[in-house]
């Protein structure tokens, strides 16, 4: 199972910026309704139709895209992507919603399993939004504090795994993400999020930091058909070192990498760093 997180996200994010910016979006069809949460009633197309994309952000997994007065927030879950397109270009069977813009292209939304979701509202109540009302700071210096997380940890039982993706705690990190912070900071996924010791938490904060960052700057990493609106991946799968390396050896120890389930979730760390 794969979901983009924060890096791939903020990939997307950029490739959407070079293609969109400012263009004026003068149709919405829906053809997939599923896709669209809220609002319910049946006026997100209207409600788009004839507004300009003034800029695209992101808030942990969500991609924010900010018109003249509401902001379209979609969550592309596991397999959803845009795509810039020529409108006299065939659809293919997993294009779910189109916003035709002023240039006469496409702004294609596809998605082969049908689990993204996109909600439109105002921009006075972005910050309210379900979506985004409880999530945790961005994965960033400015935002993330130990403090934070100690508070955080400290109240929890479940292991600091669950507590990575708990996206309460952190805005945008996923299962790769949290199995490499872990073993950067050589922390046994299972430990209880109230056992990390205060030295463990600091070294826990720095890697959240550092490989998110590098991450970022990677573009992400591309694990089967994840990529940005230019057909392009990222390429931080080159610097993975335990997630999807079950049985290959560990480059600190040379343990094998083992792979057990925590959280529900896949989960590969090495026995002899991680304790
Ligand atoms: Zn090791």
């Amino acid at each position: 199972m794969f979901m983009p997180e924060l890096p791939e996200v903020e990939n997307v994010k950029n490739g959407l910026k070079d293609l969109v910016l400012n263009r004026k979006i003068e149709a919405v069809t829906v053809l997939w309704d599923n896709i669209i949460k809220d609002p319910a009633d049946g006026t997100f197309q209207s409600t788009i139709s004839g507004q300009r994309i003034e800029s695209i952000e992101r808030r942990g997994k969500f991609l924010l895209f900010i018109l003249d007065t509401h902001v379209l927030i979609s969550h592309l879950r596991m397999e959803g992507k845009f795509r810039v397109e020529e409108a006299s270009k065939p659809l293919t069977k997993h294009t779910h919603v189109i916003f035709r813009l002023d240039t006469g292209e496409e702004l294609r939304y596809l998605d082969v399993r049908k689990f993204g979701r996109m909600s439109l509202v105002e921009k006075d109540n972005l910050l309210s939004h379900p979506s985004l009302s409880t999530l945790g700071p961005e994965p960033v210096a400015e935002a993330l504090s130990v403090q934070w997380l100690s508070q955080f940890l400290n109240t929890r039982k479940r292991s600091v795994k669950s507590c990575l993706l708990d996206q309460k705690m952190v805005a945008g990190i996923g299962n790769i993400y949290a199995d490499e912070i872990l073993f950067a900071s050589k922390i046994h996924p299972e430990r209880a999020g109230e056992s990390l010791s205060p030295a463990e938490i600091k070294a826990l904060h720095g890697s959240i930091i550092d490989i998110m960052q590098k991450a970022v700057r990677a573009g992400g990493t591309t694990i089967r058909t994840y990529s940005n609106a230019h057909g392009k991946g990222g390429n931080y799968q080159q610097n993975l070192t335990v997630y999807g390396k079950t049985g290959k050896l560990c480059v600190n120890c040379q343990t094998p990498i083992s792979k057990i389930k925590v959280a529900q979730r896949g989960t590969h760390y090495c026995p002899t760093c991680q304790i």
